[in-house]
């Protein structure tokens, strides 16, 4: 990634104020081998007031099952819930989501956090024209199905559709056009918060790019927070303000994009970084990270990445590292980085992260 690329993609966050705290979040499987499959395991995050947070690893790597668990959708019986998902409501209240029946949840999707799954453009109805489908959300929220009407072409406009879009099927609209009517109905109940799983996948380069400026310009009109998820380095780089690296179903890094992008500490970012081709650096074979990741029903002990890993000690293979807080000044001296490390957290033991978790 250019130092260009890199400074344009950092924003700073507008508030310190946390939104939702993600704290020792588990998602187990029961198998039905009697085994358990830990695909997020002790997860910690933190969103912040009107900030756009990505979340990046390889796939497998719990993203999506993470912002699952945030959103209460797909518990199953065979899914052990553990840890907190501490929401800061409008009001002052703080209600721990990951406590909420699936009834109280499906209250707050949408009212509180809009969501644009993955591979949403095709979910949409192919029955039903565009502004049914916008208005079958607020009225399963308690709005009345004129006023619900009444506000669907102010949010076709907000993500940059013609009115006249409200009248046609999905099938008379082109990949991205579905995309943008997917935000419309995430964010038509006025929510603090967009999670969007890999939105900009299967789209072409140009329309990615208007996607993104679009949520970029929601989240400066309308204040809400962004949870990203993708497994594009190159597209957080352009949309967020802070990244989290998740692998193997934990975050293992987080900071802000720049000091990342620029300077990544654990080795796994910085593979993932290393493997961004760039149009300006000089011609190089870009290796990858080698190995894959290993399966959530038999995590390695220790650090999970650590038979991926070129500077494994042998305390890797024993002890797991654990998130901690580095200060600014640690960073620098560590990779000489001139800029703020904003907050930088990492899970390896090259940072000094003791951990006696199993
Ligand atoms: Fe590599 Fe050890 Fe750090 Fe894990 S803890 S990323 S194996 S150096």
């Amino acid at each position: 990634m250019t130092d260009t690329q890199v400074q344009s993609a950092f924003r700073p966050t507008t508030s310190d104020e946390p939104l939702l705290e993600v704290k020792d979040l588990d998602v187990h499987f029961r198998l039905k081998n009697g085994g358990l499959a830990r695909v997020v395991d002790g997860a910690n995050l933190t969103i912040r007031r009107n900030e756009i947070i990505g979340i990046a690893g390889e796939s497998g790597s719990g993203k999506t099952t993470l912002v699952e668990a945030i959103l209460g959708i797909n518990r199953f019986s065979n899914r052990q819930l553990g840890g907190q998902v501490l929401y800061h409501a409008r009001n002052g209240e703080v209600m721990d989501l990951a406590a909420l029946s699936p009834h109280q949840m499906a209250r707050v999707r949408l009212s509180e956090i809009g969501y644009v799954p993955q591979g949403s453009m095709n979910s949409l109805s192919p029955t039903m024209r565009v502004a049914d489908q916008i208005v079958d959300g607020m009225v399963s929220h308690g709005m009345s199905k004129s006023k619900a009407r009444a506000k669907v072409p102010e949010l076709l406009e907000k993500v940059g559709l013609d009115k006249r879009v409200m009248r046609l099927y999905p099938h008379e609209l082109s990949g991205g056009m579905k995309q943008r009517v997917i935000i419309a109905i995430g964010i038509s109940m006025e929510p603090s918060i967009i999670i969007a799983d890999e939105p900009t996948t299967a789209l072409d380069v140009n329309v990615q790019r208007r996607i993104l400026a679009t949520l970029m310009r929601l989240r400066d009109e309308m204040g809400v927070s962004i949870i990203m998820v993708s497994h594009d380095v190159a597209v957080h780089a352009e949309l967020v303000d802070r990244l989290a690296i998740m692998y193997a179903g934990q975050v293992v890094e987080t900071g802000g994009v720049r000091p990342m992008l620029k300077a990544p500490l654990h080795p796994y970012t910085k593979g993932l970084t290393d493997a961004i081709p760039t149009i300006t650096a000089t011609r190089q074979r870009i290796d990858g990270i080698r190995g894959v990741t290993p399966s959530p029903d038999n995590w390695p002990k220790g650090c999970r990445f650590h038979n991926r890993c070129q500077y494994a000690m042998p305390q890797c293979a024993e002890i797991p590292p654990q998130l901690v807080s580095l200060s600014d000044e640690r960073v620098k001296a560590l990779n000489q980085v001139e800029t703020s490390t904003e907050d930088r957290m990492v899970s390896c033991h090259l940072y000094g992260s003791g951990a006696d978790r199993d």
